[in-house]
């Protein structure tokens, strides 16, 4: 490294925030030996969010992966001080969580078998043992409580100075009351960092600047949404009866939470009416600063708190803290390699669980920065799950206010968000509207999600048990199976990939054939070097030189940057983003040909128009692109249609539909039709932590021709290897018994897996769930079959059935007739 006057001119790697973030980040970085790492910080380390948080380490998230990064930062926390030589006030004394009514009891016994399932050792506890852990709260209201012995609190300056020391150690140089100003730009790369000291040139950018962040993303050319929001907590006086080793308490019901500090109490909580900050931007000097108390703000929380633990009454208030923090509009923090830049990372928006995370999100994103590639699958947090809205600070700001205001409610099974809607919509979104559409919301689309009778009674009715729609989805779901059903895909992610090395592109970059004749539809996974599924989708030749791609709605950012940063350098192609001009009617039915043929000149009989095929029809005035694949195992055409034409396509199918029972229906009937079939989704049932071959798709891997593909090497050496893991699937019968995911799983007694997705399938009449089997030695069809299984559901276990096949249609027959 190079330097001028103590201030380097150049480096591998800038860091931007020496927050615990930054820090985390650059301990890692040094860890992993990558050398040239410069962390600028404006003011002094961790004067941003960092040195006014609680402490609180809880480590359970609703994502197996993020739950080990967070374990991994407990690890991290116990270690650290032995380590570095500087305390980091690491207590292991558990985290507590209650539950007030029988509602939130089912809850929190789903997320004991969670944490089961995530390998969390939880128990659940009678309120007079939750008292005796904490004897200091009332229990009258106490149905019961879970118990996670490994979680535990620590001081987070103290965290954050013991991770730069051991940053400095491995050889980091840190920067303090050096602000960045400014980045110069080429093309998608940054090439060099404006500080107050100097400029410096540098390969790769790391922002980690906590509710700076967006700010500096819109000087870098990247989105970062997230906003402040304010968070008090109070601390109190030494209080009877409060000991050193008192387990963290959440207690949800009350929406406030706990922890010992110094012989008392630290309380703080969530309002239903959070207070946005710094909307105008984020105010000079802002460090080492705290905002004015707002007592009436905080007044019913305190109240909670009191009843919960009456001697707050009598306890001294030692101080109270209303501290800013970058919140996001999902509640998870933003972790990754921007999609706007080569060369640009994020580190940022830690929702008032930064602590708990910094250690292994600075893991992470230090393997990410040097590897080019995380530890592992971390799409729940990743960038480029946001999409076109994330881009307005005021969309931002209103969903985040209501994912803050919802950190405690109940997070009921298929909950919606509410605010910020309606935002992007389909052209017939106003006549599903009328017809009693449900709509459920994805990257700011509205979506049928199911259609009530009376559209006045088009509302979820939320519970742990079947739910208020429970019975129209059958309907739906049988139109599908038997006669035909209209559902509107419009939210689909669509691209163009055009250029005279189309072709070659995507046969390199996807795993299955998908340079056949033009009007070829291929369904196809895109993998990574280690054969990871990055991308699920379909590809249709639409000419030569022009393919047409289509993958799920909330892909469409991460598949987008996926594909652009994997074509080829010599090869002449380009991606152009076509979402906003196709809208998707997919017509799917046994009686969806003699439909779709009364409408339409084109031959439609299985010779002229196979599966897998594509062909341009004309209906009701327009050329319309229709695909003959189908996500629910049933005859069917996904008809793609200039959006201008959608309605009149529509109106046309309605009407002539009438003859053959034609119904709306919509995506939770897809996800009991899709379940019956064991398709996988990508980002549950598949992701970059699976290959092909585990997830039972190997079939779409294209090794016969010998055409290479990235991930190829990777299949061909797991070929000559036992799979790890293999997806399954588990039926039972019961209808009682609600499956929702990540339901453990049990063969012969032993824990093996987890539901990476479940539901109901209405023709089998049972409940399904797909999961993988793991196990060391190898898993394959014998070892399956020669299990006796079990599923935990809400922390009983129950006897399933094993399912080898999807319980619908195994053969194909229907799809393919
Ligand atoms: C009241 C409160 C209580 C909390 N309690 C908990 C808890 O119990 N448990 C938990 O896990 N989390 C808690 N948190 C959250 C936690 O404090 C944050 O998530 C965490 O500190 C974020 O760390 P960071 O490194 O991302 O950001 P920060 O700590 O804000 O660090 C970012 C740094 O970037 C620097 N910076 C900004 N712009 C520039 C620039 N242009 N040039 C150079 N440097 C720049 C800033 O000065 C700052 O130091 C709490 C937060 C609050 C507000």
């Amino acid at each position: 490294m190079s330097e001028t006057e103590d201030f380097p001119t150049q480096a591998n790697v800038v860091i931007i925030g020496g927050g615990i973030v930054g820090c985390s980040t650059a301990y890692h970085l040094a860890a992993l030996g990558c050398s040239d790492v410069v962390l600028l910080e404006k003011h002094r380390l961790t004067s941003g969010s960092t040195f006014h948080a609680a402490g609180l380490v809880g480590q359970l998230r609703g994502n197996a992966n993020i739950t080990q990064l967070l374990g991994y930062s407990v690890d991290l926390y116990r270690r650290l001080e032995q380590e570095t030589g500087l305390a980091t006030g690491w207590k292991m004394n558990g985290g507590l969580r209650l539950a007030c009514n029988p509602e939130r009891w089912i809850e929190v016994k789903r997320q004991a078998t969670t944490a089961h399932s995530f390998g969390l050792d939880m128990h659940l506890l009678t309120p007079r043992e939750a008292q005796e852990l904490w004897p200091v709260m009332t229990i009258d209201d106490l149905v019961g409580a879970a118990f996670l012995p490994t979680d535990g609190q620590a001081n987070p300056s103290d965290i954050t100075q013991s991770l730069a020391s051991g940053a400095r150690r491995g050889g980091v140089m840190i920067r303090e009351e050096t602000e960045v100003t400014g980045f110069d730009i080429d093309g998608d790369a940054i090439r060099g960092v404006h500080t107050t000291r100097g400029t410096i040139r540098c390969a790769r950018l790391v922002i980690c600047a906590g509710q700076w962040s967006r700010r500096l993303g819109q000087l870098a050319g990247v989105g970062i949404p997230l906003v402040s929001v304010q968070h008090q907590y109070l601390i109190t006086e030494k209080i009877p009866g409060v000991a050193s080793n008192l387990p963290t308490l959440r207690d949800p019901d009350r929406l406030t939470y706990f922890k010992e500090d110094t012989g008392g109490l630290v309380m703080g909580g969530y309002e239903p009416n959070p207070i946005p900050w710094a909307e105008d931007g984020i105010p000079e000097g802002f460090q080492f600063t705290l905002l004015d108390n707002d007592w009436d703000h905080f007044e019913p929380l305190m109240e909670q708190a009191i009843a919960r633990v009456p001697a707050l009454n009598e306890a001294g208030i030692r101080q109270m803290i209303n501290g800013p923090e970058s919140f996001t509009p999902d509640g998870n923090f933003i972790l990754g390699a921007a999609p706007e830049r080569d060369n640009v990372f994020v580190g940022a928006g830690f929702n008032a669980f930064g602590i708990a995370s910094g250690g292994g999100a600075g893991m992470a994103l230090a393997e990410w920065v040097h590897n080019g590639v995380p530890p592992f699958d971390l799409w729940p947090v990743d960038i480029r799950r946001f999409g076109k809205p994330h881009a307005d600070v005021d969309w931002v700001r209103g969903r985040t206010l209501e994912a803050y205001a919802r950190h405690y409610t109940m997070a009921w099974p298929h909950e919606e968000n509410r605010s910020c809607r309606p935002c992007r919509r389909s052209p017939l979104y106003d006549r599903l509207w009328e017809q009693g559409a449900c709509f459920g919301e994805k990257l700011g689309w509205e979506r049928p999600n199911w259609f009530a009778a009376d559209p006045a009674s088009a509302r979820d009715d939320y519970s742990f048990g079947r739910q208020n729609w429970f019975g129209a989805v059958g309907e739906e779901h049988r139109a599908a199976r038997e006669r035909v059903a209209l559902f509107d895909q419009t939210s689909f992610a669509k691209y163009r990939v055009s250029g005279a090395d189309a072709a070659r592109a995507l046969s390199w970059i996807c795993a299955n054939r998908v340079d056949g004749a033009v009007g070829t539809v291929k369904y196809t996974q895109m993998l990574n070097p280690r054969g990871g599924i990055e991308c699920d989708l379909t590809v249709t030749r639409t000419a030569a030189e022009e393919f047409y791609l289509v993958t799920g709605t909330g892909f469409a950012t991460h598949d987008l940057d996926w594909i652009r940063r994997n074509i080829p350098a010599d090869c002449d192609a380009r991606i152009d983003d076509v979402t906003s001009a196709w809208a998707v009617l997919s017509l799917m039915g046994p009686r969806s040909r003699e439909l779709l043929q009364s409408l339409v000149r084109e031959d439609l009989s299985p010779r002229a128009f196979g599966f897998g095929q594509m062909r341009e029809v004309r209906l009701a005035g327009a050329s319309l692109r229709a695909l003959r694949v189908s996500y629910v195992g049933e005859l069917g055409w996904e008809l793609h249609v200039p959006v201008e034409f959608a309605l009149a396509v529509y109106d046309a199918l309605m009407l002539a539909g009438l003859e053959f029972g034609i119904a709306n229906a919509g995506y939770r009937a897809i996800e009991s039709l899709r379940l019956e079939k064991a398709y996988r989704a990508w980002g549950a049932d598949i992701g970059p932590d699976y290959n092909p071959l585990e997830a039972g798709l190997g079939w779409a891997v294209d090794l016969a021709s010998g055409k290479p593909f990235i991930g190829r090497d990777a299949i061909l050496l797991q070929q000559q290897a036992p799979l790890g893991k293999m997806l399954t699937g588990f039926t039972i019968d019961d209808p009682d018994i609600v499956l929702l995911g990540r339901e453990t799983i049990y063969r012969d007694g032993e824990r093996v897996g987890w539901l990476s997705s479940a539901g109901w399938g209405y023709t089998a009449e049972t409940n399904i769930g797909l999961g993988y089997v793991r196990n060391p030695g190898g898993v394959d069809e014998d070892y399956l079959r020669a299990g006796s299984y079990e599923l935990e559901v809400a922390a009983e276990r129950v006897p399933c059935a094993l399912q080898l096949e999807p319980v619908y249609d195994p053969k194909m027959q229907k799809m393919k007739c």
